[in-house]
């Protein structure tokens, strides 16, 4: 093992006395100040209750007592820690991953301040043309009116509604549902409803229909109100209009061009600006060519480039083109002379630049451009943009608390990594990380190890000390990786059934790459980060794979993700082969199960469907007629009408953020009396969902349907969750977890492509041992699986590796190798293979 002692004696200790936040079991702690403290266990164990929900959560929490109550609204507070006290306790600052919360606006230049310098450059040191005077740094910005480009509005792109947006297919009748613009359901059979009153031929193929008419129905901007009679046809709305016959209700018209660009400003819901963005079509802004700014910025160069050219750069050859400014070697003649304090400015301007770019290129981020908006990022490169952006901040004295800081890194960007951590310590700052890479824990100056096991069985301090002491700790899942370096047992690679063939795929930094994967294999994808693996295969594969099966991508999965920035998806490639043995597409990713505290792994897993029917057919139930929905707390009859099943109110301070407090009518139960006095095996609907899974295990014994279910989800690891814990409250891995669990009790298939991107992210070695078990599950029933991934545990336990590279951005984008793990492994240009070839020795 390669610990080296601190260079000094630990400067102070904070002391943590009853800590009891979710499993933490009144825990008492010590831990030194200025020193870089990994926190370990198995996924589950209670790390981030500790480091999250404990010490930041507290630290948080005492700053905000300092600030004015409006402030503190604008803060995302966490809840105050169930902690008795905390001493010594510095300011904390934290980096968590977390997908989707960046707004849309924010950019890599945005989130790394990189963009106001650069503003900065271009209004006091840029070239402008003879006459034009100096514009300030926020008319360089196209979120500000004195920089946005007038015609696009500082998006870059501009939108239309055709008729052959609104109408993709000419061939239907308006009945049909020619304008497949307008809403469907009810208020698309009101709008057809309207026009039938109106006497236009809604049975008549769109394309026969004279151009008056289509062009009325697309884009009037009159709103005619009517009376609509639904089911009848124009002759007879006319007869009853004579007749005097009350209409069912007067509906109003809208055009469909006015109702799409109306709703597509005004809603808020993610999904509804999906679902109308594919009615729209969308162009780059002629007048700006997608840069965003009016043409007095854009006429301001540096280095010959205007704003707009230099935001498109990655960051490593930005570096490149700045380092002469910042050390005076850049010629710029003539004007050096004129303007010597221009040149002085430049110069200082291009130092600071060249160094906070230094660190982003440290940290492996070299091949991001400026523009590129914050939700296309994966989490673990905005942590480490954030990160980069900290080390240069010059604060001291402050402890960084961290999650994960190596997920999506490989193995050989990990140095980087452990040396920007190294600066940020060096700075006089306390680095408290929660990581399960064992590079990163060997690196630690001290260990807490929390466990032993998951939920009710960890929230136990196991081992507090330098990582030596923790070979000691009998207990520790974490020492037994750490020390023995366990290594898996070799593997033999299983024979193809036949290929899944990519041709020409193009996008991103691919071009015209050609990748076969083999069907009913476990294939892993690997490569530095940013050399494209998702692309190919969380983006290009799923999109192909997809539309191959006539499945819709959902709405949910591009959530966050506003119009603006969607850049034009390039897509090109084609499948060439292997479609026809794949009958099903799943994507076992980390996404929440469910948004709201309505769902949890019991109904996500329909476990719950199963012990609403036991209820159902008890003697009491069925005396009293109550069916299985009764015993659902999201249907009226039998839920808590007080909370509608919720189990708690929220609680409205003027001020604060809205709190919840536990329902006073059902404490909580989220049902009403009556039905909570219904039981089965003694025990009633709400106390099963209180139920671990282990426990429910014991009293479903008899049942061998609800027995398969949780024997599963103990096999992935699960015991310990409670039936009914709300989705909320769970960790993306145990989300995970609980996708693979479902798809493992209907395994058997064999024609299903699985789709995992770094599946191991927030798993503890021994949690990853038992995923590639399920993963070999899901094989040995010929399923085919393909992982990204750079934990070389599972890559070595796969059948096929294909690995991209060899650099990052456009330095990659290529198959450096494929082939066996053990092939890959002997690869002389491949980047992965020293890694993974010290797991097949
Ligand atoms: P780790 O970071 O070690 O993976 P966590 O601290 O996230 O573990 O979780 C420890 C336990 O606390 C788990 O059983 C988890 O389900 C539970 N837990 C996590 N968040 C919440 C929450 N908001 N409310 C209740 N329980 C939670
Ligand atoms: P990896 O998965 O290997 O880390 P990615 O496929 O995410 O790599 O990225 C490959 C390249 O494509 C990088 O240069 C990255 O910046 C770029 N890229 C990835 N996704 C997007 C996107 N949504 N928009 C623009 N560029 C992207
Ligand atoms: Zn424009
Ligand atoms: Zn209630």
């Amino acid at each position: 093992n390669t610990w080296k002692p601190p260079h000094k004696e630990f400067s102070g200790f904070l002391r943590v006395r009853g800590a009891r936040e979710h499993n933490l079991k009144n825990i008492d702690l010590e831990i030194p100040r200025d020193a870089l403290v990994v926190f370990t266990g198995v996924s589950g164990s209670g790390k981030s209750s500790l480091a999250f929900g404990t010490l930041y959560a507290e630290a948080q929490r005492r700053y905000l007592e300092s600030v004015s109550p409006y402030a503190r609204r604008l803060f995302h507070q966490m809840s105050v820690p169930e902690v008795d006290e905390i001493t010594g306790l510095p300011p904390a600052v934290a980096l968590q991953q977390q997908r989707g919360l960046a707004t849309t606006r924010s950019s890599v230049g945005s989130v790394t301040t990189l963009s106001n310098l650069i503003r900065m450059l271009y209004s006091r040191a840029g070239d402008y043309p003879a006459g034009q005077p100096h514009l300030e740094a926020e008319a360089f910005s196209p979120n500000t009116p004195a920089g946005a480009c007038p015609s696009c509005h500082g998006l870059g792109r501009i939108y239309e509604v055709t008729e052959r947006s609104m109408v993709p297919d000419d061939s239907l009748t308006i009945r049909e549902r020619a304008v497949a613009a307008w809403p469907v359901a009810w208020h698309g059979q009101n709008l057809r409803d309207i026009l039938i009153t109106l006497g236009y031929d809604v049975d008549r193929p769109w394309r026969d229909l004279p151009k008056k008419d289509r062009d009325w129905i697309l884009f009037t901007e009159e709103q005619p109100v009517v009376p609509v009679y639904p089911g009848f046809s124009h002759e007879e709305v006319k007869r009853a209009i004579r007749q005097n016959v009350a209409p069912a209700y007067k509906g109003t018209f809208s055009g469909a061009k006015k109702y799409v660009l109306h709703n597509f400003s005004n809603t808020e819901s993610a999904a509804m600006k999906k679902r109308l963005q594919q009615f729209m079509e969308s162009a780059e802004c002629p007048l700006c060519q997608g840069k965003r700014l009016r043409r007095e910025s854009l006429s301001v160069k540096f280095a010959g480039m205007d704003i707009g050219e230099i935001s498109r750069l990655p960051l490593h050859k930005l570096s490149v083109l700045m380092q002469p400014f910042a050390d005076g070697t850049a010629l710029r003649g003539k004007r050096q002379q004129a303007h010597p304090e221009r040149e002085l400015v430049a110069q200082r301007i291009a130092a600071d630049l060249v160094g906070r770019l230094e660190v982003l290129l440290e940290l492996g981020l070299g091949y991001l451009l400026l523009e590129r908006s914050t939700p296309t990022l994966s989490p673990g490169e905005l942590q480490r943009l954030r990160l980069a952006t900290q080390v240069r901040s010059n604060l001291f004295g402050v402890v960084y608390v961290l999650d994960e800081p190596s997920a999506g890194l490989h193995p050989a960007d990990t140095e980087a990594l452990l040396s920007a951590l190294e600066k940020l310590k060096a700075a006089g700052n306390s680095l408290f990380v929660v990581e399960h890479d064992l590079d990163v824990i060997q690196h630690a100056d001290w260990l807490v190890d929390v466990g032993p096991d998951a939920g009710e069985y960890g929230g136990h301090i196991l081992y507090s000390g330098p990582p030596p002491g923790l070979a000691a700790i009998a207990d520790s899942k974490t020492a037994q990786y750490l020390f023995a370096t366990k290594v898996p047992p070799p593997h033999q690679p299983r024979t193809p059934a036949g290929w899944l063939e990519l041709t020409g795929v193009t996008r991103n930094n691919l071009h015209q790459l050609d990748a076969a994967f083999p069907l009913g294999c476990l294939t892993t994808v690997t490569g530095i980060s940013g050399s494209g693996k998702s692309s190919l295969v969380s983006q290009v594969l799923i999109e192909l794979a997809s539309t191959h099966l006539g499945m819709e991508l959902t709405a949910e999965a591009e959530e966050g993700e506003g119009l603006e920035h969607t850049a034009p998806v390039t897509l090109g490639g084609r499948i060439t082969g292997g479609m026809e043995h794949i009958k099903r597409l799943v994507q076992v990713d980390q996404k929440p199960i469910g948004r709201t505290p309505r769902s949890n792994l019991a109904t996500y897993t329909g476990l719950f469907d199963q012990v609403r029917k036991r209820f159902a057919e008890t003697k009491t139930a069925k005396a009293r007629r109550y069916d299985a929905g009764r015993f659902s707390f999201n249907v009226a009859k039998g839920r808590c009408e007080t909370c509608q099943g919720e189990g708690f109110v929220m609680v409205e301070l003027l001020f604060l953020p809205s709190v919840y407090a536990p329902c006073p009518t059902c404490h909580g139960a989220r049902y009403n009396a009556k039905t909570l006095e219904i039981t089965c095996n003694g025990k009633n609907i709400a106390e099963v969902l209180e139920m671990t899974v282990d426990t429910a295990y014991e009293f479903f014994a008899d049942d061998p349907k609800i027995h398969r279910s949780l024997t599963v989800l103990r096999e992935v690891g699960l015991g310990y969750l409670r039936l009914g814990q709300p989705a909320t409250q769970l960790s993306g891995g145990e989300a995970q977890r609980i996708k693979l669990a479902t798809e493992l009790q209907r395994i058997g298939r064999g024609d299903t492509l699985y789709i995992l991107d770094e599946p191991t992210t927030g798993l503890h070695p021994s949690d990853t041992e038992k995923l590639v078990t399920q993963l070999d599950s899901l094989v040995e029933a010929g399923n085919t699986v393909i992982v990204v991934e750079h934990e070389m545990r599972v890559v070595a336990a796969s059948d096929w590796v294909i690995d991209i590279g060899p650099g990052a951005g456009e330095a990659g984008g290529k198959i450096v190798a494929t082939g066996t793990p053990a092939t890959v492994a002997k690869a002389t240009r491949s980047r992965t293979a020293p890694y993974l070839a010290k797991f097949l020795e």
